[in-house]
């Protein structure tokens, strides 16, 4: 098998190559030749990490395995980040295994790329100012994955924690693009494009926030319970994610599923904007994509990384 360690990602994997490998996963989960496998998320009673699985298998590109890892909130004693993962691919023609790929990075990568390529097929058209909810780890590749795909002029921000507002007003600054700290009242009425990214578990954005034509990439929400949106801002949005059984069950639009404001059929993935299926905006005011995170999403991410590594000689070979 073929070792990808997680110290070699940086310098393989490009945002470019990312975007292209998640616009591809979800057409192919949209057009029924990807699949992803039920998740399987535990909270094991020790050291109060939450451990488990997210996989699939992609017909199209032949990409079988799973993400491996979780959350290990007192990692930082140990030099550690929180969030650890490895992802693991599978021959899917015999089983062997095939690789195992170093996930932390990739993580990050492939949720910017899956707002990014929402932005892509559904921000209204010259959209100039990018508004983003959220300040943590996430929000600085969330932010550089949307400038690649749409000119922006400006960018303004909101974070539930002020003090880590530098890290939006740095990453602005690193794409040259103005940065300015707002109430969400104000992010709401003046950005066209909006990443929430927060471990929010209460709506941050309501519904009287939000005017004019905006798209929001709604990214915070893959687990039960939490919540960055107003359900009734949901329910008057045209939506969209990426895999539909978790959007209703671990992402933002479980909140209007329960509370019976919207139906599962009123959401449509992603890939069938990208299939040309759905028209996408088409004159809606205002688009949701809920980026629930998917086992697909990594398969893609690590299966590009391991060609690169390939190519580039990088890739270290073990018997198993
Ligand atoms: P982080 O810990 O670095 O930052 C957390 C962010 O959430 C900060 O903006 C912080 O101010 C805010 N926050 C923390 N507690 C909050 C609370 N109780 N209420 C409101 N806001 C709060 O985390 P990160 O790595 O930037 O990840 C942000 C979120 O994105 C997490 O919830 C993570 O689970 C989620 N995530 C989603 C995907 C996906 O595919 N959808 C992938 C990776 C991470």
């Amino acid at each position: 098998m073929l070792i990808v360690p997680e110290k070699e990602i940086g310098g393989l994997m490009t945002p470019d190559a990312a975007f292209d490998a998640i616009q591809a996963v979800f057409a192919a989960m949209d057009a029924g030749q990807a699949y992803n496998f039920p998740v399987v998320r535990e909270a094991i009673g020790h050291q109060d990490a939450l451990y488990g699985f997210k996989g699939g298998f992609d017909a199209a590109g032949l990409t079988l395995g799973l993400k491996a890892g979780g959350y290990w909130p007192n990692n930082a004693t140990r030099n550690l980040i929180n969030h650890q993962s490895t992802v693991f691919l599978f021959d899917a023609d015999t089983g062997r295994v095939a690789a195992a790929v170093g996930g932390n990075l990739l993580t990050a990568l492939r949720t910017a790329a899956a707002s990014a390529v929402s932005i892509k097929y559904l921000a209204p058209k010259g959209a100039k100012v990018l508004g983003m909810i959220g300040a943590g780890h996430q929000s600085a590749f969330q932010m550089r994955a949307a400038a690649r795909v749409q000119r922006f002029e400006k960018v303004i921000g909101w974070n539930p924690h002020p003090e880590m507002l530098t890290r939006l007003a740095d990453t602005a600054a690193e794409l040259g693009l103005p940065f300015e700290a707002v109430e969400l009242d104000q992010l709401g009425t003046e950005a066209d494009v909006i990443i929430s990214i927060t471990s929010a578990f209460s709506p941050l954005l309501l519904d009287g926030h939000v005017k004019g034509d905006t798209h929001i990439a709604a990214m915070g929400t893959d687990t039960k319970g939490k919540q960055e949106l107003d359900p009734a801002l949901v329910a008057r949005a045209k939506l969209y994610t990426d895999e539909i059984a978790q959007s209703v069950s671990i992402g933002e639009f479980q909140h209007a599923i329960a509370a019976g404001l919207i139906e599962q059929d009123q959401i449509t993935r992603l890939g069938a904007v990208i299939n040309g299926a759905d028209p996408g905006r088409d004159g809606a005011g205002l688009t949701i994509f809920d980026g629930t995170g998917v086992g697909l999403q990594d398969l893609a991410v690590a299966a590009r990384v391991v060609k690169i590594a390939q190519e580039k000689g990088i890739a270290l070979e073990v018997e198993v």
